[in-house]
């Protein structure tokens, strides 16, 4: 059971990733692989949500969001 667990959801935009593989190279908790060609989200369950992937994706073409539900800011 996850008390505070923030939500993430990685999105990856398949027609403009070019299957460079650096996110997977640079993803510390292996949470992408290769499939087809493209990146793939293969455990997402370990992904820290920590945004290197999308910060050295050259093609813009990965997302990481985090949709935390329990915070009330404001
Ligand atoms: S946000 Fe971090 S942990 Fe999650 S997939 Fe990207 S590089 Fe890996
Ligand atoms: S770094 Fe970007 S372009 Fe390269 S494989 Fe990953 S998502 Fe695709």
């Amino acid at each position: 059971m996850s008390k505070k667990a923030a939500k993430k959801e990685i999105r990856i935009h398949e027609s403009w990733c070019k299957g460079c593989e650096i996110c997977v190279q640079f993803c510390p908790k292996e949470v992408l692989t290769m499939k087809d060609g493209k990146a793939w989200v293969a455990n997402l369950e370990s992904c820290t949500a920590c945004g290197l992937c999308e910060l050295y994706c050259p093609d813009f073409a990965i997302e990481v969001l985090v949709l935390d539900e329990s915070t009330k800011e404001n």
